[in-house]
């Protein structure tokens, strides 16, 4: 089913200054691919690059992908867009737009190159699910007027246009839908649970858990996102997806409050905040698909996981 890695191909990665990006950056560079990543630092940054510059396999070019891009490259990863509520509640016009725009400029490139394209989905198409877990067959539960829809609307309407440049134009697609993923290079303050608490309890601070704390997460941490990314879009052409990756182990907030307080140590107490409007109840992936098609399986536990980013958080804040 997989394909052979192709050598010597240059990569387009947008949002390749991000969290995942950055990961993805490092991993086709390791396999000897030439990487050209794009970015507008809206909620990335130079420093998570920073040790690629001067590689001869690497570029950088600041670009904002809701303006047109003419570049050649031979496959494309799409990732651009914030991913934290904080971050993408900040400007929603132009998360949708960022989504939506950028969707069909990337896939108007992939179009004019015959470029295989991947886009970076989410478990958020399924809004707040009735289903549990969810499978790809499910359609979900999505407010469109909410505070979350310029991200889950906007996401939900990037796959339609993939769908619909493979059906009209026949564009080599993957759809990727990504499931909670935390890890190093997490912004310190994008406000998104793992990197609130572990930052939270380093600093000693009161841990914040959103209502009471009975919602459930699943937690994949980013070397095997980033896996399951390569292997999607190295898989046989006729497979489109949509594909859930993500790490089946679900969580309630109070036990991921817990176990970081665990493993950071400390004076924190926990405290608890109003509980966001549409935030989901439960979220756990079923990957039947990605373990069948692609042979994904994820392997890091969370406490090993948080072991990885609470070192990350620890240097970075002593620098
Ligand atoms: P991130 O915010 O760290 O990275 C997104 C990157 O996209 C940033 O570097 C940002 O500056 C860049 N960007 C935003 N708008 C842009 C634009 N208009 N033009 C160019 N660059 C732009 O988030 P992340 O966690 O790395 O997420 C990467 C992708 O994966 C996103 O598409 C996100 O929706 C998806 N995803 C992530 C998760 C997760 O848990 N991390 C879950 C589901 C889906
Ligand atoms: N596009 C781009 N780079 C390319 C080719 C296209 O950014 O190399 C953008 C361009 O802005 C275009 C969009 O992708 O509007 C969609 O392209 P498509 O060919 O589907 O449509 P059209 O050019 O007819 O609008
Ligand atoms: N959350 C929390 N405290 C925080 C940040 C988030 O209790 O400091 C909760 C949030 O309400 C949600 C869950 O943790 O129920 C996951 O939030 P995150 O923003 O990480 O991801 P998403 O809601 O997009 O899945």
């Amino acid at each position: 089913m997989i394909d052979d890695v192709q050598d010597g191909h240059k990569v387009l990665v947008t949002g390749g200054a991000g969290f995942l990006g950055s990961h993805l950056c490092d991993r086709l560079i390791e396999r000897g691919q030439d990487v050209l990543c794009v970015d507008n630092f809206y909620s990335g940054s130079r420093a998570n690059v920073a040790h690629l510059f001067g590689h001869a396999r690497f570029e950088l070019l600041r670009h904002d992908v809701t303006f047109p891009l003419y570049v050649e490259v031979s496959r494309i990863f799409n990732l651009a867009c914030p991913a934290s509520p904080v971050h993408y509640q900040f400007d929603p016009v132009q998360t949708t737009k960022t989504s939506v725009h950028g969707a069909i400029n990337m896939l108007g490139l992939a179009k004019r190159l015959s470029a295989r394209i991947l886009q970076a989905s989410t478990s958020e198409v399924y809004g707040d699910p009735d289903v549990h877990p969810q499978p790809e067959s499910y359609w979900g539960r999505v407010n469109p007027i909410g505070i979350r829809s310029c991200y889950n609307e906007g996401k939900r309407c990037a796959e339609t246009l993939f769908f619909d440049y493979w059906r009209q134009h026949q564009v080599e697609i993957k759809v990727m839908r990504i499931f909670n993923t935390y890890g190093p290079r997490m912004h310190p303050s994008d406000g998104r649970v793992i990197s609130n608490f572990v930052v939270q309890a380093i600093k000693g601070e009161p841990i914040t858990i959103y209502g009471d704390g009975s919602q459930t997460r699943s937690f994949c941490y980013v070397d095997d996102m980033v896996d399951g990314m390569l292997r999607l879009m190295d898989s046989s052409a006729d497979f489109t997806g949509p594909v859930n990756v993500g790490n089946p182990k679900e969580f309630t907030m109070m036990e991921v409050a817990e176990l970081v307080l665990r493993l950071v140590g400390g004076k924190s107490k926990i405290v608890h905040k109003p509980l966001p409007a549409d935030d989901p109840r439960q979220r756990m992936p079923d990957i039947d698909l990605a373990g069948k098609v692609l042979d994904w399986h994820p392997r890091v536990p969370l406490e090993e996981g948080l072991k990885e980013t609470i070192a990350y958080f620890h240097k970075l804040f002593a620098s």
